[in-house]
């Protein structure tokens, strides 16, 4: 390599030299225009990523991002907490209201789709064959962002569902191993080339709840319909919808006072470059 001049780079933090530095510029241009505006949210349940990130959801809607759900699980573990009958038809039933209630919430937000991979709820496991599927909706869908669950536990003083349930913890593991590298990887899954999958690299990453937020996203203009999509999880609030809706405005405005904005959802970004 011909060291024709050196500069630094203030986007990346390196100091790049001459030539490499042009050839890196043009990659990086080029692979900026490939970038489309496509959104994945992929989760465990119904509900998860309404409690986490609807509010951002919305705004890049209204951006012009078109936006997929993906949830892992088949939903049949978000019954009532007082339930007697557990039984196959009664997990049906619910697993039908619970994919009837995500499907209300993403056409409030204005989803392009919600895609369900049916692993057991209440038994999710980062395994290969998880591992896979997600690179498979990776790959098919082509996202730019991916908004996923937080694979590190965030010990806390009283146990909250969004941060202890194992199907979240299991989610994130899943999905980050998934987006980095096998995703990117011809290497990994050739049973995927051979679908005709081409490898996709995903370029942002926003993780929900992790244990270090370094990012966060004005969700003023859109609380509304956060609150609108929540609320479409009907079996979920039973008897307490008021009392919902005032314990997450008041949570979602103390995090906005944080950000010296009306209300905000805050997420551990990192960027794969
Ligand atoms: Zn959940």
């Amino acid at each position: 390599m011909k060291v024709l001049n050196h500069s630094y780079s203030h986007e990346s933090g390196v100091v790049v030299y001459g030539q490499y530095f042009l050839e890196r510029r043009t990659m990086v241009s080029e692979q900026q225009q490939e970038q489309k505006k496509v959104a994945m949210v992929i989760v465990a349940h119904p509900d998860d990523a309404e409690f986490g990130a609807a509010g951002t959801v919305a705004k890049w809607v209204r951006e012009g991002w078109d936006v997929y759900y993906v949830l892992l699980t088949d939903a049949v573990g978000g019954g009532p907490d007082e339930a007697t009958d557990v039984g196959p038809a009664a997990r049906r039933a619910i697993a039908e209201t619970r994919k009837r209630e995500q499907r209300a919430a993403g056409a409030v937000l204005g989803l392009k789709d919600v895609i369900f991979l049916n692993y057991p709820d209440g038994q999710l496991q980062p395994t290969i064959e998880l591992r896979r599927d997600i690179v498979r909706v990776l790959r098919k869908y082509r996202p730019t962002r991916v908004i996923c669950q937080s694979p590190d536990r965030t010990w806390t003083p009283v146990m909250i569902i969004g941060r202890y349930h194992p199907d979240h913890l299991a989610s994130g593991q899943a999905v980050i191993s998934a987006l980095y590298p096998a995703s990117q990887n011809p290497w990994d899954f050739p049973e995927l080339l051979e679908e005709g999958l081409m490898p996709h690299k995903v370029s942002e990453v926003y993780i929900m709840g992790a244990p270090f937020s370094n990012y966060f996203v004005d969700i003023s203009e859109t609380m509304d319909k956060k609150i609108e999509a929540l609320l479409c999880h009907q079996s979920q609030f039973i008897g307490r919808v008021d009392e919902l809706e005032k314990m997450m405005r008041t949570r979602i405005a103390e995090l906005g006072k944080k950000y010296w904005v009306a209300y905000a959802e805050e997420f551990h970004r990192t960027e794969n470059r």
